[in-house]
């Protein structure tokens, strides 16, 4: 900057050439102007400095090279046409802003003297030292920035695509697979049955060995279109309130001619629910929202590990019960003393096709699928082998969140039959109030809060075909699921209005199995879709 441009700095008229003894007592030569003007000359960023109006009184090297003005052009320029789209309304908000902070941000594009514009970021401040209300601007160049951003969103958008793509392919590959392979089995099967005639031992052999191999690769492809598909945005969950104890019996149950064919102990401990902890707290309910097939899939991945990979004569013990470190949490564990998993493999066997050793009896997809499914419910799953305090074994664990118990409405005028049902239901947790009386029973879901009626169908004066048209003709309990229970046939109109609202109907005595079954699905009904 000349002598000229410098006098115009009003800022600069009360700068004296000064010697000044610094603290260590030696002699600094340089003056205040110089010390300004170096540090204008050495900042990165451009700096102009203005008058309270945005007029420009000074300008460093570097907001000369971005704006491609000479320093003499800038200096009375006014400061907003820099910057595109700035006009007094923007700077009058800036300035009011600056009365009650220290700097103003701005992201704007400023504008070369070319008429080329470059992305800038924009620090605004009060000079301290101006009385008069001189402003500065700092002007940070961030093309380079934004390009990158760019860049990146990109990439991220292209990656995407292709991952989407990739998704897809997959799904195609083995939704191509999947037909030849069941037609296949299936020729293999009805050879092996005698349809196409003899075999020699040898064929024989081959054939049961064919088979094998086509129904293992068949479920590889099921589970790889399965993991696509949970993956996938595609994939919708359907939530309900389950109690946990029945989901895992379940998985457990399907597992037990295998364990019992393989020479393997596999047994339940379920605790009770509402359970209490060592602490005397109570767990919140041995209930979980949950995509059932999904879970139980999960639990059977598991378990069927467990049942492989423990030889003949060990044990498999899954137990169901709530967290005692942490209230609200339910824990689903599997131990077992088979040959367990090398510590160096263990953060690996969730990954996909990731496999102990060259085993060619599994893809080494079910952990993966898993933690997918774990993972969609807010879950946590640990892997630990040996399980602690043990030699040797695996123990995996599921920690889930417990759901608030369902409320089970019962009306029946007989208290035996009320007590078996609560009893069946209040054995699984579930949240039971009964009534002998549909008045009192209507009362009770207009209140709210029931998510489920069980009625029998005799009852004294309004029966409970009347309780359920009501129910259904109200906005406010029309949704509430029923269960009808019954010791005498119902009357076929009574079927039809029954069968019209679909509502499941139990001959007493009652079974529990069936009635914890039909409870189950009634509350499924107004399942919740998740993503
Ligand atoms: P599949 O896809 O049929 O389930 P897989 O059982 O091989 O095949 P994962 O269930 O994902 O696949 O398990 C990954 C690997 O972790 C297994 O190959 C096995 O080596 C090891 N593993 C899993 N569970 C156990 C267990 N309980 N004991 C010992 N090893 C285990
Ligand atoms: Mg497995």
């Amino acid at each position: 900057m000349t002598q000229s441009h410098a006098t115009n700095l009003g800022v600069r008229d009360d700068m004296t050439k000064s010697v000044r003894i610094s603290r260590e007592g030696r002699i600094d030569l340089s003056s205040d102007d110089e010390r300004y003007r170096s540090l204008l000359t050495s900042i990165y960023d451009g700096v102009l400095i203005t008058d309270r109006d945005g007029i420009i009184e000074d300008a460093n090297p570097r907001s000369c090279e971005f704006l491609l003005f000479e320093s003499s052009e800038l200096i009375g320029m006014n400061v907003l046409d820099m910057i595109s789209g700035a006009d007094e309304k923007m700077f009058a908000r800036v300035l009011i802003y600056l009365e009650e902070h220290r700097f103003a941000l701005l992201s704007a594009e400023c504008v070369r003297n070319d008429g080329s514009k470059f992305s800038a970021e924009i620090a605004v401040s009060r000079m301290a030292s101006s009385p008069e209300g001189r402003l500065c601007f700092f002007v940070r160049d961030i093309t380079v920035r934004k390009q990158a951003e760019k860049v990146m969103a990109e990439a991220l958008d292209r990656l995407k695509k292709q991952d989407k793509a990739r998704q897809q392919l997959v799904s195609n590959v083995s939704h191509e697979l999947r037909t030849p392979l069941t037609s296949m089995t299936y020729g293999i099967t009805n050879m092996l049955k005698g349809a196409a005639g003899e075999f020699s031992d040898k064929a024989h052999e081959y054939l049961e060995r064919f088979d094998r191999e086509c129904k293992r690769l068949l479920a590889t492809v099921d589970d790889v279109l399965d993991l696509t598909k949970i993956e996938g945005s595609t994939f919708k969950m359907m939530k309900v309130r389950v109690p946990l104890t029945r989901l895992v019996a379940r998985s457990v149950g399907s597992l037990e001619l295998h364990a019992e064919h393989k020479g393997v102990t596999l047994s339940v401990d379920a605790a009770m629910f509402p359970a209490e902890r060592p602490d005397g707290v109570p767990a919140r309910s041995g209930f979980v929202m949950c995509d059932v097939v999904q879970l139980e899939r999960a639990v059977l991945n598991i378990v069927g590990n467990a049942v492989k990979y423990t030889p003949a004569g060990g044990c498999i013990q899954v137990g169901v019960a709530g967290d005692p470190q942490q209230y609200g949490k339910l824990l689903v564990s599997v131990e077992d003393t088979g040959h367990g998993i090398p510590a160096e493999a263990l953060a690996s066997v969730t990954d996909r096709f990731y496999r102990v050793g060259e085993r060619a009896d599994g893809s080494g997809l079910g952990l993966a699928i898993t933690r997918e499914i774990v993972d969609r419910h807010a879950g946590v799953m640990t892997i630990e082998s040996p399980p602690p305090g043990k030699e040797q074994g695996t123990l995996v664990t599921i920690a889930l969140d417990a759901a608030d118990a369902p409320r089970i409405l019962v009306v029946d005028d007989s208290k035996e039959a009320r007590g078996v049902v609560e009893t069946y239901l209040g054995f699984h947790g579930y949240d039971v109030v009964s009534e002998g009386y549909v008045g009192g029973a209507l009362a009770l879901v207009r209140e709210g809060g029931i998510d489920l009626a069980i009625v029998d169908i005799m009852l004294p004066g309004m029966d409970g075909v009347q309780m359920i048209v009501a129910m259904r003709g109200s906005e406010n309990t029309e949704h509430v699921p029923v269960v009808v229970i019954t010791g005498a046939d119902v009357d076929a109109a009574k079927q039809e209005i029954l069968r019209s609202f679909s509502i499941p109907i139990l001959m007493k005595p009652l079974k529990q199995d069936h009635l914890l079954d039909a409870v189950e699905s009634a509350l499924a009904s107004r399942r919740t879709l998740d993503k």
